[in-house]
Formats: C-alpha cells, sequence, structure tokens
C-alpha cells in the first residue's frame, strides 16, 4: 500500500515510532528514521532494514538537514511522520519553566520544523503529514499540564495546516493514541495506581501495542485515506468516549 513512497519517521528508533517505521516498511515503504541517539538509532535501521539520521527535532537546521539528506538519498518526499516526544509529570506550578520550554521545543516546535522544512518536498508529491499527539490533546489529564498543552497545540495545529494545503493535495492529520507500552509509559505505568486509573479511563480495560497505533497511521497516510484531511483521530481504547 505504500510502495514507491518515502518517508521519515522521527523518533523513529524505539516505541510508536519504531512500530511505525516498521509497519511503512512492510507495506513497501522506504523510511527514514530521526533521533538523538546515534547507537539506538543505527540498531533500530538495522533491524528494520531502513536508514538513520541523527537529528533532534527541536534543532530547526538538524531538522532542515535531516529533510535534505532524506530528499537527496531518496529524490524525493512522501510522508512526514512527526512523531519523536516526551513526556514530563508536573502541574502548572510543579512543573520548571525549564522543563516546560524544553517540552514545548520538542513536542511542539519539532512538529512546527518537520512540517515547514518537508512542506516544499510534499507539495512536489502531493505527500501528507501524520502527526503523533495524545489523547491528552483531546482531553485533560493529571500531571500532564506541558504536556497536554503541547498535543492540544499539535491537533490544532494539525487541523489549521489541513486548511492551507488541502487545495494544493497535501494533507495533514494527527493520531491521538491513549497509553501504550513503550519506554515512555513504563514508569508511570509501574505505579499500581496510576495503572488502575489508566484502565478506569480505557473502555477496553488494556494498554495499547505499538502495533496498534501503526496500522491506523498508516492507513491515514495512505492512498486509501486521500480524502481525510485536518483529522486527529483517537486510538484510545475508548478513553475520549466518555
Ligand atoms: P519513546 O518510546 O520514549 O520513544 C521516543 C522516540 O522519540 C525515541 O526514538 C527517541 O529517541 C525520540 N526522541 C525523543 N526526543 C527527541 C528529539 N528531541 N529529537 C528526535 N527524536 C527524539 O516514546 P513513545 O511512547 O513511542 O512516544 C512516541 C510519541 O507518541 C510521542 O510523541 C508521545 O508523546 C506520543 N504518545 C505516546 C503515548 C504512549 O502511551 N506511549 C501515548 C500518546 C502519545 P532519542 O531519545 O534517542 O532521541
Amino acid at each position: 500500500m505504500l510502495s514507491g513512497k518515502t518517508a521519515i519517521v522521527t523518533g523513529g528508533s524505539a516505541g510508536i515510532g519504531k512500530a511505525i517505521a516498521a509497519e511503512f516498511i512492510d507495506q513497501g515503504a522506504s523510511v527514514v528514521i530521526a533521533s538523538r541517539t546515534k547507537e539506538t538509532g543505527k540498531k533500530t535501521a538495522n533491524e528494520l532494514g531502513c536508514s538513520f539520521v541523527q537529528c533532534d527535532v527541536s534543532s530547526y537546521e538538524a531538522v532542515e538537514s535531516l529533510v535534505e539528506q532524506t530528499v537527496d538519498e531518496h529524490g524525493g518526499l512522501d510522508i512526514l511522520v512527526n512523531n519523536a516526544g516526551i513526556g514530563i509529570t508536573g502541574t502548572v506550578e510543579s512543573t520548571t519553566l525549564e522543563d516546560w520550554h524544553k517540552l514545548m521545543e520538542i513536542n511542539l516546535n519539532g512538529v512546527v520544523y518537520g512540517t515547514r522544512v518537508a512542506m516544499p518536498h510534499l507539495l512536489e508529491s502531493s505527500g501528507n503529514v501524520l502527526n503523533v499527539a495524545s489523547v491528552f490533546g483531546l482531553v485533560g489529564g493529571p500531571q500532564a499540564a506541558a504536556y497536554a498543552t503541547a498535543k492540544g497545540a499539535v491537533v490544532n495545529f494539525t487541523r489549521t495546516t489541513a486548511v492551507d494545503y488541502a487545495e494544493e493535495g497535501v494533507r495533514v492529520n494527527s493520531i491521538c493514541p491513549g497509553f501504550v507500552t513503550t519506554e515512555m509509559t513504563k514508569s508511570g505505568l509501574e505505579d499500581e495506581s496510576f495503572y488502575e486509573f489508566v484502565l478506569n479511563q480505557t473502555p477496553i480495560n488494556r494498554i495499547a501495542k505499538p502495533e496498534e497505533i501503526a496500522e491506523p497511521a498508516a492507513f491515514l497516510v495512505s492512498e486509501k485515506a486521500s480524502y481525510i484531511t485536518g483529522v486527529n483521530l483517537p486510538i484510545d481504547g475508548g478513553w475520549t468516549t466518555h
């Protein structure tokens, strides 16, 4: 379904990004994964059979270089998945300003930088952008002041960018996962009361596997979703239904 397509997946070395990269590769795409840690990035790239570019998405120059290298190597770009992200817990008071800015730089500005730099190439290929937001971009949550604020902004950035580029043939969507078993959620879910809270919020009553996020992601970036733009798709076991 994605054969002949070139995709960048930021944060593709682990977790949800790795599962998305694997699914895209399974569906025939050429994938470039990008993350900060060289060792993990190279290891994952070897495992999946794709390229790795070291890139911190909070650096505009690094994102420019990632897109340039991809276009040089593959002759264009069809799909950008803005997945890289970090989690920082805290209320508006307990989150340090340093952490607030760090999270915004990665989880929000990283998405904007990627989209801005990739757009000329996506206009050429009639390609698309998929942002990885969160249920916390759609509803509030405990101890998630910075995280939910950034994800809420990503959700509306998705809508407004979809409007700006729809007529020119570039689609922009996001996925909004509930809780998924990855490094990011590992320590939180080890806390029994937090785990209970998450299950109580999730009618399906379990945590998602990364693959359950990757398959809908692959659908949204494919031609099968050609009339879908500006959507923020919950993949949340029912979290946002109640
Ligand atoms: P993860 O397992 O911690 O993986 C994060 C990935 O992003 C890694 O490849 C990491 O590699 C990379 N990364 C982090 N900061 C980066 C930066 N500044 N520049 C480039 N790459 C960076 O996290 P995950 O759970 O898969 O989360 C992926 C995305 O899904 C995030 O946007 C997260 O907010 C979102 N999400 C996760 C869940 C969940 O339950 N897990 C739920 C909803 C949404 P390096 O550290 O080497 O850079």
